[in-house]
């Protein structure tokens, strides 16, 4: 009961450890912290999926950290699929780059800090100024293009209000995608395959993200962001349920209920959202700052055209929270929860009993290992059933498995799905089959 048995599943960037929750760092706090401003601070925070440092900065512990790890897999998958390489960039900087672009000085949430010999340095909030001459060192010839470079990192934004547990911090993590074209037709191109790429990422994690128009803020009109509706958003937009169009308050020139602009006859809908990702053409702002052309086929001179593709894996999870949990806790969809499968051990007065709970509950845990299932086993002893419980439904893992004196009169195990409200017994030699069939279906 005591030993780790790790390996490795195919397709995944880390090993799968099947964890006992004795032996799990980071656990559930009876009480709700005090000072949450949300309902993803207050359950990621009580559930021991993170913890705070400092406002907007947090610790990502065991639980919490399969969480990210998973939507970053996720983004990575579907950003290789349309061409991206992943590159990695410091996220310590000198200050030249951003003095080129002209950005040293217009960023109020730069981190700005000295080196040795009083050297100026910021912290990366975004890389559009470090990867652009990057990419100047390594291309010689139009067949260079277009380069698609991604990576997923750190950024450090000194916000001024850092706020909403994971939705708004000031050290976050974030994917940011550039790409580089040799003409504007070419970007407008990828700029649609982009998107598409990203409703892809949404559905995988199982959150409704609406593709939404923005104003693109220094660099072009037409952007756009994807927005999750729900109350807890910074963001208002204006949604048309007629033809799925969407607009940022910022830009739309209207109120909620009007007849929609695109005259598809429907009404559209003030709503609070949250922007878990954007989509930017940058033009030419940033090769123009960086003289980087290229002769085309044809011998003629061309500016390199840009784009760049955000989305904030961290606040991607703090959002499928704020839409996904209910008054006992979080209820993660199955393609990033933690663990898939949580294993719930009963104790009893009969020590033979005990025995038999134990013996069912560690096969079906070695059994659902070797299949690569992700299984948390909550093996603790001296506590009460509601106990055992109520952690599971803070956790929020899709499945939860009770193994008990009265599942095992029945030769047993009770299943129950933490999104639904009813329980029902499967036969032992029935489980392990039946669960890889739940973990496999969509
Ligand atoms: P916002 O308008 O919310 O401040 P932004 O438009 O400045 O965000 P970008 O700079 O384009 O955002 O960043 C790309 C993505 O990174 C955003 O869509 C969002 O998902 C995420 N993000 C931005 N700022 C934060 C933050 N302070 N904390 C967590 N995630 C963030
Ligand atoms: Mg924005």
């Amino acid at each position: 009961m005591t030993t780790f048995r790790i390996f490795v599943r195919f397709r995944s960037s880390y090993p799968i450890v099947l964890m006992y929750y004795s032996k799990l760092f980071g656990k559930t706090n009876k009480m709700k912290p005090a000072d949450a401003d949300s309902a993803n601070a207050q359950l990621l925070l009580q559930a021991g999926f993170i913890n705070q440092l400092a406002a907007g900065i947090f610790s990502y512990m065991p639980l919490g950290l399969r969480v990210l790890k998973k939507i970053q897999d996720i983004v990575r998958e579907e950003m290789e699929a349309i061409g991206g390489q992943e590159v990695y960039l410091p996220a310590l900087q000198p200050k030249e780059p951003w003095v080129t672009t002209g950005r040293w000085d217009t960023i109020d949430v730069m981190f700005k800090l000295k080196g040795h010999g009083n050297k100026d340095y910021c912290l990366g909030l975004t890389h559009e100024d470090v990867i652009t001459p990057l990419v100047k060192q390594y291309v010689n010839s139009y067949k260079d293009f277009p380069v698609f470079l991604y990576q997923i990192q750190d950024k450090f934004r000194n916000e001024a209000r850092a706020k909403s547990g994971l939705l708004r911090g000031r050290e976050f993590s974030m994917k940011d995608f550039y790409s580089f074209h040799l003409s504007e037709e070419d970007r407008a191109d990828f700029y649609l395959k982009a998107a598409d790429a990203y409703r892809k990422v949404f559905d995988r994690i199982g959150i409704q993200a609406i593709y939404t128009e923005a104003s693109g803020g220094d660099f072009s009109k037409d952007s756009h962001e994807f927005q999750t509706p729900t109350e807890s958003g910074e963001d208002v937009i204006y949604f048309c349920e007629g033809c799925d169009y969407a607009w940022n308050k910022e830009i739309f020139d209207g109120k909620n209920g009007d007849t929609c602009p695109k005259e598809c006859g429907g009404k559209v809908e003030e709503m609070k959202s949250i922007e878990v990702g954007n989509i930017f053409p940058l033009g030419t702002k940033f090769t123009d700052a960086n003289k980087l052309t290229m002769k085309d086929e044809k011998g003629e001179s061309k500016q390199i055209v840009m784009g760049s593709y955000g989305i904030g894996p961290s606040r991607v999870m703090g959002a499928v929270v704020e839409v996904s949990h209910d008054d006992r806790g979080m209820i993660w969809p199955k393609s990033i929860a933690p663990y898939v499968v949580e294993i719930i051990s009963l104790s009893s007065k009969d020590e033979a009993v005990v025995a038999r709970i134990n013996e069912v509950a560690s096969a079906l845990h070695d059994d659902l290992e070797k299949s690569g299932v992700e299984v948390l086993w909550d093996e603790r002893e001296g506590l009460s059933p509601g106990e055992k419980f109520g952690d599971a439904d803070l956790i929020g893992i899709p499945l939860r498995l009770v193994v008990s004196e009265k599942t095992l009169v029945e030769d047993s195990v009770e299943w129950k799905e933490r999104t639904n409200k009813e329980f029902s017994l499967v036969k032992i030699d029935q489980i392990a089959k039946e669960v890889k069939s739940f973990v496999n279906k969509k």
